[in-house]
């Protein structure tokens, strides 16, 4: 990614907390049958537990409803698995370690399947429910996830993470605090696929709409293809290094391009080569590249006219504008003002790469050519 967020602590946690409750203390101590009793350390969720009881409604019988269907099953496992789970628990909401730790694998439905498919299935209907317009956190109790929690977490995530940029692509803006709609929040570990983190909001970050919804989609930035099979051997060999999203430190990128063209008004995609780099990072900058899809984001971006066309267009056609009005003397130098700009503005303006695509234009003499006419 071309910067990390900065993470925003928020009540909202408070969610992810009594998920914690629910599976340390509860579900992973099950014995005997489940009564309230079993949520008494945990005063204020006992208290939503029986107010949700009280309550007509599918979302209210389905919180408490899957909190003992999950209980029922933890009363099959043994002590082995349970504590193979609490570690599972641990891995799959380390968002950070995952992505600089090879040695993790994060847990799968479809691992807990092969040998409890009903547990694989009461937590997964538990947790693929729980984070969106249907998740009974939006009920009032829990503080309306959607209208009050998100939009409030999402203000304050946005003041304090104010470039209103996408981070993963550099191309489409985000919408910020002048907007009446937000972004989408995108699972970096897919909660489609990995149990537990749903709600974790070291999982949850927001993106721009072509990122989430046409390139990433289920795709894992951990592996190198996403697995399919539940083989560990085979995914461990499948793992990679990933940047991750609320990173304190990230390492400058390094961007280049070479046009096989001089003609930029006719350039095609198969006449650029792009280089992304960062020394030390390669295998963080591989899987960033193919997640995103950016070499093909990228060269398209180059080609478009309202993009990297335009850029160089712009040059062409307004320098003797800008001789008129200063004492900028031909292309060239209307260039390097241009240039000037564009290194200043890195994030905005896509300077990343409209920058080195402008040198690269100026190394071919194309800005030259004019100025001699
Ligand atoms: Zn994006």
């Amino acid at each position: 990614m071309l910067f990390t967020y900065n993470y925003i602590p928020h009540h909202i946690e408070k969610l992810q907390e009594y998920l914690d409750f629910l599976f340390f203390e509860v579900w992973c101590k099950a014995d005997g049958d489940f009564n309230v009793d079993k949520l008494e350390n945990h005063g204020e969720l006992q208290q939503i537990y029986i107010d949700l009881g009280n309550l007509e409604g599918a979302w209210a019988s389905f919180f408490n409803g899957s909190i003992e269907t999950i209980y029922k099953e933890f009363l099959k496992l043994d002590s082995v698995y349970i504590t193979e789970l609490i570690n599972n628990y641990e891995i799959n909401n380390n968002i950070e370690n995952l992505c600089y730790n090879k040695d993790l694998l994060p847990l799968t439905y479809d691992d807990i399947k092969e040998n409890n498919p009903n547990l694989a299935k009461a937590l997964k209907d538990f947790y693929s429910k729980i984070y969106g317009s249907n998740s009974p956190f939006n009920l009032e109790v829990f503080g309306f996830l959607n209208k009050v929690l998100i939009t409030d977490y999402d203000t304050q995530f946005m003041t304090a993470n104010n470039k209103e940029i996408c981070p993963f692509c550099g191309i489409n803006h985000l919408k910020g605090n002048n907007h009446s709609y937000r972004e989408a929040y995108d699972h970096f570990i897919p909660k489609g696929t990995y149990p537990f983190n749903t709600l974790n909001f070291k999982n949850l970050t927001p993106m721009c709409n072509e990122c989430n919804s046409t390139y990433k989609l289920t795709k894992v930035p951990i592996f190198k293809k996403n697995p399919k099979k539940i083989d560990p051997i085979k995914n461990k060999d499948n793992r990679s290094l990933a940047f991750y999203p609320y990173a304190e430190n990230h390492p400058v990128i390094e961007f280049s391009v070479k046009i096989n063209t001089s003609n930029i008004l006719q350039l095609k995609t198969d006449e650029i080569e792009l280089s992304i780099d960062s020394k030390g990072y390669e295998e963080q900058i591989e899987s960033w590249i193919r997640v995103f899809g950016l070499d093909e984001r990228y060269k398209a971006l180059l080609c478009s006219p309202s993009a990297g066309k335009d850029w160089f267009n712009s040059i062409m056609d307004e320098y003797q504008n800008a001789e008129a009005l200063s004492d900028i003397n031909g292309a060239e130098q209307y260039y390097n003002v241009i240039l000037k700009d564009a290194r200043k503005n890195i994030i905005s303006g896509q300077g990343f790469i409209k920058s080195v695509f402008l040198e690269e234009c100026k190394s071919k003499g194309l800005f030259e050519k004019k100025y001699n006419d």
